[in-house]
């Protein structure tokens, strides 16, 4: 087999040594075969046709740049191609259901989109004067008031960038609270095994020291695992409710009483919002802080990193440390406050991003929560658990369901029904990958061995949930009757097959090196 620099096969063959049918592109016909761009560049190529640049003297005093800085050329039409086909290649909420858990990945309704393209939303620079952007400054704070309302706390930090950064927003309000009551030796902070691996990573970051609660058989957090923990150097307890087990924690205020009892805070992870909102609140569960993902929650999209938004909600005694800026109601309309002396009694920790946030998320989750009114968002809470539990019971009987007993938003099984097949839960994401379907969350939660975790989401229809449920089970029953080859060789019909990830964690490959003209040379003649 022949090879390209970058370790790619780049044989023309009909017949693939695993019987797969190759045609001479590489391409299978619509699926098109796609180099990386450095090897698609075409010296000299453009997409722009400018008028030579007027000649000036140069001012860099005998300093000359360095020639060409080793970007590929192209024109716009390979540009273009270039990137459809590679977006092509991606699972994506618009083309499959994405039962990723955790991650409440739904639709992304079309309005929000419209929404966030008017040219008054659209079109405007965070460094307008305030005057010229009333009504954005008006959406911020309606989508304030609605998070508030919904939540019951009385503010909200807006300009998180994603749920991990208003983690961050919170440990270091509670920091900021903490040293004002002069008890900065309070940094020892309580988190359960099932915890979103931000959550501990967040609290290292601002100079916490992590204090792990175990989990209880059936899943959950007692009381009692809490109070073994409390003392005076106890910061707070970073709490996920529902939790990364799919379950609700009962015990949540007798937690959040004996918490605040002995002087720590109570950081709610409100990733999983999504089952609750419009049912609960969590300023009546004794919550100091809270994020919201409003890419997970309020419909905004993920992907590609982001932009995600990540508003924190606060108590009473957190939010005069809320970070700068945050528009308040002026004397001529809405105004910024861009600085701590305009702050009045407030003592904000800081700034935590350059402008207020990711407007263009702002618009959307507004969007999503006024075109679904308060009975609509009681209403996403309600199907989301209701779609959930429609999975574990109709995959229970095939696959270990890890706990008791119904869900919230998110079905949480473990690898004993691959016990003894030689199936691991990896060979089953990627034969769900070959069925057109991306994998849910693997490994994680970490407290039961092997986890898969499914949430559906309240978009999916019941036809959509029955055609993954029937593969779930087609999957399930074949692993179990022992067609192992069919799992170890999977995916199959993937552009690139199953990947040695052990030599990919070990040695990733990240630069592409230009590969000597010699190599191309032999290449060719092979
Ligand atoms: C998604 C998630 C986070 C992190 O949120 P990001 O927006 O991805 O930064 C934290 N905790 C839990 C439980 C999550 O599911």
């Amino acid at each position: 087999m022949a090879m390209n620099s970058q370790g790619r096969d780049s044989t023309p063959h009909s017949v693939s040594v695993t019987g797969d049918v190759v045609t001479f592109t590489g391409n299978k016909a619509l699926q098109q075969e796609e180099a990386l761009i450095f090897e698609l560049d075409n010296p000299g190529a453009v997409g722009v046709d400018l008028p030579e640049p007027v000649t000036t003297k140069t001012r860099l005093g005998g300093l000359s740049p360095r020639p060409g800085v080793g970007l590929p050329q192209l024109a716009e039409p390979d540009v273009v191609r270039h990137y459809t086909r590679l977006s092509q290649k991606n699972f994506a909420i618009d083309t499959t259901m994405y039962p990723l858990g955790s991650c409440t990945m739904k639709h992304n309704p079309r309005l929000n989109e419209k929404m966030a393209r008017l040219p008054g939303f659209g079109d405007i620079h965070p460094m307008q004067p305030v005057e010229t952007v009333q009504g954005a400054l008006e959406l911020i704070d309606q989508l304030a008031y609605w998070l508030k309302t919904l939540t019951g706390m009385p503010a909200v930090a807006m300009s998180p960038g994603a749920g991990a950064h208003g983690e961050l927003c919170g440990l270091m309000a509670i920091h900021a609270a903490l040293d004002a009551r002069g008890e900065s030796h309070r940094r020892r902070v309580l988190v359960p095994e099932s915890a979103h691996g931000t959550n501990p990573a967040t609290a290292a970051f601002c100079g916490f020291t992590v204090d792990t609660i175990p989990a209880e058989e059936n899943g959950r957090v007692s009381v009692e695992a809490v109070k073994a923990k409390l003392g005076d150097d106890v910061a707070c307890i970073m709490l996920t409710n529902p939790n990364t087990c799919g379950l609700f924690e009962p015990q949540i205020k007798e937690i959040a009483d004996a918490v605040h009892a002995a002087g720590g805070y109570f950081y709610c992870d409100g990733a999983n919002y999504n089952a609750i909102v419009g049912r609960v609140r969590p300023a009546d569960l004794g919550v100091d802080a809270m994020h919201i993902n409003l890419h997970k929650t309020f419909s905004t999209p993920h992907g590609g990193g982001g932009p995600g938004s990540g508003p924190v909600v606060l108590s009473e005694a957190l939010a005069p440390f809320a970070p700068l800026p945050f528009v308040v109601h002026g004397k001529d309309g809405f105004d910024l406050i861009e600085h701590a002396k305009d702050a009045g009694k407030a003592q904000p920790f800081g700034r935590l991003k350059g402008f207020h946030g990711q407007m263009g998320m702002f618009v959307r989750a507004l969007a999503y929560m006024l075109s679904h009114g308060a009975d609509g968002l009681r209403q996403v809470a309600s199907d989301a658990v209701l779609n959930a539990n429609y999975v574990l019971a109709s995959l229970k009987d095939v696959m270990s369901a890890s706990f008791e007993g119904p869900c919230m938003h998110e079905a949480l099984f473990d690898d004993r029904f691959l016990k003894g097949t030689g199936v691991t839960p990896l060979d089953f994401a990627k034969a769900m990958i070959d069925e057109g379907y991306h994998p849910m969350t693997m490994y994680f939660p970490l407290v039961v061995h092997g986890a898969l975790l499914i949430e559906p989401t309240e978009t999916e229809s019941k036809r959509t949930l029955d055609q993954f449920i029937g593969t779930m089970r087609h999957l399930a029953q074949k692993a179990i009757a022992g067609d192992l080859a069919h799992f170890q060789a999977a995916p199959r019909l993937t552009p690139r097959k199953r990947l040695d990830e052990t030599q990919a964690a070990r040695k990733p490959v990240l630069r592409w090196v230009k590969p000597a003209p010699q190599a191309v040379v032999a290449q060719a003649a092979e």
